[in-house]
């Protein structure tokens, strides 16, 4: 019988959960005068991650299938099994991961989605279970398509989409410092802590899924700096343990947005400029008396945004 690659997340469930058994009572022994895990933030991540995997398994039943189309029709080459496919497959897919991740927090469309899995003020593994189940609405799975042109069969693209979030929950720990030179190479949970941080310095830094050479690359990495703890979250914080509250409120945010622009252009605008726009706009077209407290706005992160 094959393993189908689709069921991955949950064949580790064991594993994860174990990971989150102990890094809470490591945590409770070691810093007790720290509350890093609660009840209702932890039921509140596994609420979310019981979303996504159920919008997860239907949208892979839309996506497999144009997968398919693309590499039966459009296909640039074809590989021999072996390490080297693999290699070239796990990179591209690491590649397309950095550029869906950056996109998803430059883009409102996107981070409408993304913005669940940073909307704790904690950090801990549970955190990473906190994802939306409106992922395949934004368009994640279209981020993918490049691997069927470069000719990997859809198996092989929903496996190592898969095997890349599953390393991604161990980033997401404050148990672990620094890993020495392996910061050069992986995303880290070092680095993962500055990813999910609202200080000025680290907010939107370090995209990596695996490897950190992306950031490096391309200019968006932050070393996590001692002097400087990362503070969790989104600039506005969320203020509810509700699953549905964390997985909608930004698309109804954007929603309103949307419809009191007063042209397309703006409309257009409130879907897919940064996150950060409109506040930037209603500034910009503030009277001059009324722009402190616009300004003042704008820093509780209004319009969605989580620039400071
Ligand atoms: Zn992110
Ligand atoms: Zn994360």
């Amino acid at each position: 019988m094959q393993f189908d690659a689709q069921w991955l997340l949950l064949a580790l469930a064991p594993v994860f959960l174990a990971c989150i058994g102990w890094e809470a009572w490591h945590l409770a022994r070691t810093r007790p005068d720290t509350a890093l895990y609660s009840w209702p933030d932890t039921l509140c991540n596994a609420a979310l991650a019981l979303m996504h995997q159920g919008a997860d398994k239907l949208a892979w039943l839309v996506a497999i299938p144009v997968y398919a189309w693309v590499w039966r029709h459009g296909r640039l080459t074809d590989w021999q099994p072996g390490w080297r496919a693999w290699l070239v497959l796990f990179v591209a897919q690491d590649l397309l991961y950095y550029v869906f991740h950056r996109a998803s927090h430059r883009v409102r469309w996107l981070w409408a989605a993304h913005v669940v899995h940073h909307s704790s003020g904690r950090l801990n593994l549970s955190t990473a279970f906190r994802q939306s189940l409106m992922y395949p609405v934004a368009g994640m799975w279209l981020f993918w398509i490049p691997l069927a042109v470069i000719g990997f069969t859809p198996m092989q693209i929903v496996g190592i989409v898969l095997v890349n979030l599953a390393f991604q929950f161990f980033v997401h720990t404050q148990a672990i410092r620094k890993l020495g030179w392996l910061e050069y190479v992986f995303n880290t949970p070092s680095m993962h802590r500055v990813h999910h941080a609202r200080n000025e310095r680290y907010i939107d830094r370090n995209y990596a899924g695996v490897l950190a050479i992306w950031d490096r690359l391309f200019g968006s990495y932050v070393e996590e700096d001692a002097l400087e703890p990362p503070v969790y979250g989104i600039v506005k914080p969320l203020d509810t343990y509700n699953p549905l509250k964390a997985s909608f409120h930004e698309w109804i945010a954007m929603a309103r947005d949307c419809a009191r622009m007063p042209d397309w252009r703006t409309r257009l605008a409130a879907l897919f400029a940064p996150p950060d726009w409109c506040a930037r706009h209603d500034l910009a077209l503030a009277p001059q008396a009324s722009q402190a407290a616009v300004t003042e706005n704008n820093t509780r992160g209004e319009c969605g945004s989580r620039e400071p």
